[in-house]
């Protein structure tokens, strides 16, 4: 029987019996290991770690040695939750020496953390005199054993200790601004690993038995999956054949399983592998072997609900903060269907799709706020500032209600662009612009009429794809899209074919991965080589105008042959069905550089171009524009993002083709008052801010503004952002950012 194993069965024999208090389970740990020290020690209120058991230092230590977080090996390895393997303890710089414990003679240390949801609740730790390191074996054991101490220690009934120290105080957290507004309410972790609630099992055979049993359930729903999903003969399919083979891999089963033979339940044994893996993950800077790693993360979460099929999410999320670590477009539409009221995701940037359908929904959200995932608990308390960029768990009373009245408040600023829906577009020296709103779900529509926007300068038709989580048939998609003209009566739409691929999967496809998926086989380009769907689509269109005006435009046009072949298709379409529309427009995004160097063709043979700002100005910098660190390094608002502007915008009045902004940049006051400069006076944005935009538009002198930029441009430091002598100039000249 292994050392784990034999441990662990003694173990259970005491709980059993009712005999497992911790001085106990130290003098068997201690034996076991053939240790001379074992000693627990737990948290208590004040950031605190107490000896709470030992055995072979001084017994009357116990309940008097007390280390602050942070402070000696103890409070290292408790303020970071790593273990510590020291051969020579007493000379490492944290070491803390503590007379009373008479710890003098023992050389090696090893400590390890007791962990409950990510919290920290004590340290365990072993010591001998002897100079070692202890073997990984040893490690594990230990690990294992301060795995179930969490109840012992925290039986004291202390209460702070109770849910771990950094569980009790305020946490707050720097994060970026993806979406304005403030939210309160309690915390909704996405994805929360549960902890397992039974961790000895009683027969090994038993527990291997179920584990198995729960292996061929992933294995088969997996299979399910990729066959739903992916038809024989699709690219695709090979990515998947990747995921199947972690599925498969031999490596953390047999870990799992040697965890299982150990003494541990399935479900604990999972768990101990996954944390182990996200322990390793943190620390790997490989972006390959990180994603490898995160799909072994993502099958062990399969594993445990297949072990555990009962145990769902919490049903009544409505006004709940949602903290996530990574989102889809596809999860956060799930997530906002069920109600919550702001989203914070550590791995988010406001380019990525996630945040523009947040925004959209009007939803409050925060990015970068890393550690939050592992800091927060379901039903915690939580303030999300979407305003100034903050997250904050837990806000001791003063700061949640200096936030409640900076919610109230701005409601009321809110209430009060209301009146600005009927004013004219008109800047304040008698320039007209044009405010249009980006759309993609049926409640966005009605904020058509309530904003006043003259329009729809781009409906994303995957979304609605995604919120169903497939592609409908013609007569649904045609019903769709005529209850969006419907709403518009009469106003513009300007319908772009599905964009999927990237960051817009439908839902079962979450497990496809491309090396570079945004520059890979998406949009357009899926829809130019299997016409089949495309061709659908834009039969549905034109049904669904039944007579209508259309306007109809391509996303990722890359060549002016791509844009000759989607418009070929859209002709072939149109003079099939009837009544054909009143007035056919077909025009493309500006998304990918190349188009730059095509524009008088482009402009011969198209009727509208729209800038998609999100995309073009991730290829014009090279820059991810879902990559949270970069999300502040390149910027539209820089001389050479506005020497390319101007160019487009000086082509698009030469040709006289209508020229628009639809992006995200569009969305930003400032960056419109900018565009509006450039010559661009048609934005599109999304329908929470066609009012913010134009009250700052209204309240622009342009004729002022225009030759500032100009010298702005001209200045040595242009090639990097100008956004803050902008806003500096925008602050002095009353217009409202
Ligand atoms: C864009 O790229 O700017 C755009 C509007 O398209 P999406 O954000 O949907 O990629
Ligand atoms: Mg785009």
């Amino acid at each position: 029987m292994s050392a784990s194993r034999r441990l662990l069965a003694r173990l259970r024999a005491m709980m059993a019996a009712g005999s497992a208090r911790l001085p106990d389970i130290v003098a068997l740990v201690a034996g076991e290991l053939v240790a001379e020290v074992c000693s627990a020690y737990g948290l208590r209120s004040g950031e605190i770690l107490e000896l709470r058991a030992t055995h072979g230092l001084n017994p009357a230590a116990v309940g008097r040695t007390r280390l602050r977080v942070g402070e000696g090996i103890v409070g290292l390895v408790a303020a970071t939750g790593q273990v510590l393997n020291l051969a020579d303890a007493q000379n490492h710089p944290a070491f803390a020496y503590r007379p009373e414990t008479g710890e003098e003679p023992y050389s090696s240390m090893l400590a390890v953390p007791v962990r409950r949801a990510g919290r920290t609740l004590g340290v365990l730790t072993v010591q001998n005199r002897a100079s070692r390191r202890y073997a990984d074996d040893e490690v594990e054991v230990l690990e294992t054993v301060a795995m179930l101490l969490t109840d012992s220690l925290t039986a004291a009934g202390d209460e702070v200790a109770e849910k771990g120290f950094f569980g009790t105080v305020q946490r707050h957290f720097e994060a970026a601004s993806l979406s304005a507004g403030i939210a309160l309410g309690p915390a909704v972790l996405h994805g929360a690993r549960r902890t397992p609630k039974r961790l000895l099992a009683e027969d090994p055979g038993v527990e291997q038995g179920r584990l198995e049993a729960a292996l061929s359930t992933m294995r088969k729903d997996l299979e399910t999956l990729i066959d739903a999903q992916l038809p024989d003969g699709d690219a695709p399919r090979d990515v998947m054949d990747a995921t199947r083979q972690v599925a498969a891999d031999a490596g953390w089963l047999r870990r799992v399983t040697e965890a299982v033979r150990g003494g541990l339940s399935a479900e604990a044994a999972v768990h101990r592998v996954a944390s182990d893996v996200r322990g390793r993950m943190r620390r790997i800077m490989d972006p390959y072997l990180r994603e490898r790693l995160a799909d072994l993360e993502d099958l062990a979460d399969r594993l445990l609900a297949a072990l555990d099929p009962g145990a769902a999410p919490p049903a009544d999320v409505a006004g709940a903060i949602l903290i996530a670590r990574r989102l889809g477009p596809a999860q956060l539409l799930d997530w906002a269907g069920r109600g919550v009221a702001g989203v914070a995701i550590e791995e988010g940037s406001a380019g990525g799709h996630a945040a523009i359908l947040a925004r959209a929904l009007g939803l409050p959200v925060v990015g970068g706020a890393i550690g939050a995932v592992e800091a927060a608990t379901n039903g915690d308390e939580v303030v999300l500032d979407g305003e100034e960029g903050a997250l904050i768990l837990r806000p001791e009373a003063g700061v949640r209600d200096a936030y409640q009245r900076a919610a109230e408040s701005r409601a009321q600023r809110a209430a009060g662009w209301a009146r600005l829906r009927d004013t004219p577009c008109e800047t304040r020296d008698g320039t007209k612009f044009r405010l249009m709103m980006n759309a993609g779900l049926p409640q966005e529509l009605a904020q058509l009429d309530s904003t006043g926007a003259a329009g729809i300068g781009l409906f994303r038709t995957e979304i609605a794809m995604m919120a169903r989580g497939a592609v409908p048939d013609v007569a649904e998609q045609a019903g769709i899209y005529g209850r969006v003209l419907d709403a518009a009566g009469g106003r513009p739409v300007l319908f772009r074919t599905l964009d999927l691929g990237s960051d817009k999967l439908l839902p079962d496809h979450a497990a496809a991965r491309e090396e570079n998926p945004a520059m890979g086989w998406r949009s357009l380009r899926v829809g130019l080589d299997r016409p089949a769907v495309l061709r659908r689509q834009l039969r549905a269109l034109l049904l669904a105008a039944g007579g209508r005006p259309l306007s109809v435009m391509f996303p990722m046009v890359a060549t002016l042959g791509e844009f000759r072949q989607a418009k070929g298709l859209l002709l072939a379409e149109a003079g099939r069905v009837r009544p054909a529309p009143e007035v056919l427009s077909v025009g493309t995004m500006l998304e990918v550089p190349a188009l730059l160097w095509q524009l008088p063709g482009l402009m011969a043979e198209c009727d509208f171009i729209s800038i998609g700002s999100n995309d073009l100005v991730q290829f014009i910098f090279a820059a991810d524009r879902g990559t949270p660190a970069l999300a502040e390094r390149y910027d539209l608002v820089s001389a050479p993002m506005l020497g390319l502007l101007e160019q487009v915008s000086r082509a698009a009045q030469v040709s006289g083709v209508p020229l628009s902004v639809c992006g995200e940049a569009a969305s930003r006051p400032l960056d419109a008052a900018v565009l509006l400069a450039l010559g661009i006076s048609t934005l599109s944005m999304s329908g929470g801010s066609v009012l913010a935009v134009k009250e700052a538009l209204c309240a622009l002198d342009l004729a002022s503004f225009r030759p500032f930029l100009a010298s702005l441009r001209q200045s040595a430091a242009a090639y990097g952002s100008l956004r803050d002598p902008i806003a500096a100039w925008a602050r002095d000249h009353g217009m409202p950012g």
